[in-house]
């Protein structure tokens, strides 16, 4: 017969139920800063979809036509680049401020954790303060209960449509969602993402929480292997604080053997993750410095100096000189300021046209009645500008080169059926009406005169804004011939 212990052993789970967190509100200037974040951030994911820009929306992500609107920019597949030059930016920025002031992003900027604030602020305007709260939850059901839990979750849900119908206004011009969620006429990618969207919300701020930060986000799992001695983090000062323990503010507390902490617990309470930070560094800390707020209140009611849970570094706590300046912060900021200047000067020197030149592979070349000899290929003309231009093609690199071009078409070039319009505009070119936005495909025939080309040449095809020279773009091909 197996012992008791033994059984209880092997039935026992190792997964430790989650303990409801009531976070006590917290203020200071930590706080303050932490509200700055939420409304300017939220702010923007609310308002920019509705910030009209030269007679559209202001950012539009519009994937069925693979155009991304960013205020006065457009981006094309073409600019993928970009993309990924931003991403770069973003993690590289990530190195950086991690290892300057540690979990920056996650206490401050994070969507868990800018999204969770707003519910718990609108779960202490139903429910009350921390509490209040605890209590409402171990009180039986009644229907003020009820009636109190039915309205924060009404709130939280219309909140979280709100967020979801946002997210999708990103991606859909906002103002025909609108129309089209009022009609009920929403299709079917539209509807689901908008309650995938709010459904996300409504989990991950309203119930997940913190459990989002202990148990899903991998950043927790790797952002100490950012750290350095010097990076800043929030730490108790032991040295100061202990041994803790309660006493009076008229005490000679020191003559009774007591550091600084008083052990109110006031830095557990504020604490969104739920733990005691007087423990030393965990991972489930999101850096959010609500325990420096409330602690700083209890140093400023005692009369004792702030600062017995604080922004400092290992290096300082133990009794070291903190450098902010070391050559890993040297590296990720040269090479973040950069990433950032170049970034910004290649936006602004970007070109918006887009030039592509493909051969016909149909035949290499064909000799005309005179001697001459002619190529031909299909230019694509890509007016990336929001304003129509009349675009000027030329061609230039063998002498005596002409151009011809043909009439719009979207395949690729087939000489036997085109009508061809020779127009002979060397080195002024062929002119084309593009309107904003539009792609122009056109098959171009070049020609030399007889004995000119032998073999392979290289050939520059030129495309320029009669109105707007500094709009032009270039792409180089090869010429054929006997
Ligand atoms: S320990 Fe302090 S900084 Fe860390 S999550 Fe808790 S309250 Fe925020
Ligand atoms: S708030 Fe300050 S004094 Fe109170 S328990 Fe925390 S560290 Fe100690």
């Amino acid at each position: 017969m197996k012992p008791a212990a033994t059984d209880a052993a092997a039935t026992a789970s190792l997964y430790e139920a989650r303990k409801k967190i009531y976070p006590r509100e917290a203020d200071g200037r930590f706080q303050r800063l932490r509200n700055l974040a939420v409304w300017v951030l939220l702010g923007l994911y609310y308002l920019l979809p509705w910030v009209p820009w030269d007679g559209r929306q202001s950012v539009l992500f519009d994937l069925p036509a693979r155009k991304f609107y960013v205020f006065g920019l457009v981006f094309w597949p073409q600019d993928f680049f970009y993309l990924t030059w931003l991403l770069i930016i973003l993690g590289l920025s990530l190195f950086f401020f991690t290892a300057l002031a540690g979990r920056l992003w996650c206490g401050y900027a994070c969507p868990q954790t800018v999204w969770t604030e707003v519910f718990l602020w609108i779960e202490r305007k139903i429910e009350g303060n921390r509490n209040k709260r605890i209590k409402l939850d171990r009180s039986p059901w009644s229907l003020a209960k009820l009636a109190r839990k039915g309205t924060k979750h009404a709130v939280w849900v219309i909140f979280a449509l709100w967020t979801g119908f946002t997210f999708v206004g990103f991606f859909t011009p906002i103002h025909q969602l609108t129309g089209k969620v009022l009609d009920f006429t929403t299709g079917p990618w539209e509807t689901f993402w908008v309650l995938f969207y709010s459904f996300a919300t409504w989990g991950n701020a309203g119930f997940m929480r913190e459990q989002v930060c202990k148990y899903m986000c991998p950043y927790a799992r790797f952002q100490s292997a950012m750290f350095d001695r010097d990076t800043l983090i929030i730490a108790y000062d032991t040295g100061r604080g202990e041994p803790r323990g309660a006493r009076s503010r008229s005490a000679d507390y020191r003559s009774q053997g007591l550091g600084d902490c008083i052990d109110c617990k006031a830095c557990v309470q504020v604490c969104p993750t739920g733990i005691d930070i007087r423990e030393g560094l965990q991972y489930e800390c999101i850096a959010c410095a609500a325990c420096i707020d409330a602690c700083d209140e209890v140093m400023d009611k005692m009369s004792y100096p702030r600062g017995l849970v604080r922004y400092t570094s290992q290096k300082a706590l133990e009794g070291g000189q903190g450098h902010v300046v070391r050559p890993r912060m040297m590296v990720y900021g040269g090479l973040l300021g950069a990433l950032m200047i170049g970034f910004v000067v290649s936006i602004s020197l970007r070109t918006p046209v887009g030039l592509d030149v493909m051969r016909d592979r149909n035949a290499l070349y064909r000799t005309l009645p005179d001697g001459s000899i002619e190529n031909v290929y299909l230019v694509r003309i890509l007016n990336k500008d929001t304003r129509a231009h009349r675009y000027l093609l030329s061609a230039t690199g063998i002498p005596g080169l002409e151009l011809g071009a043909g009439q719009q078409r979207d395949e690729p070039a087939d000489e036997e059926t085109d009508e061809l319009e020779h127009t002979g505009h060397v080195p002024r070119g062929a002119g084309f009406e593009i309107g904003a936005g539009a792609v122009f495909s056109v098959p171009v025939r070049l020609r030399v005169p007889a004995g000119a080309a032998s073999g392979a040449h290289d050939v520059s095809f030129e495309v320029v804004a009669a109105d707007a020279p500094r709009l032009k773009a270039s792409r180089d091909a090869r010429f054929l011939g006997p």
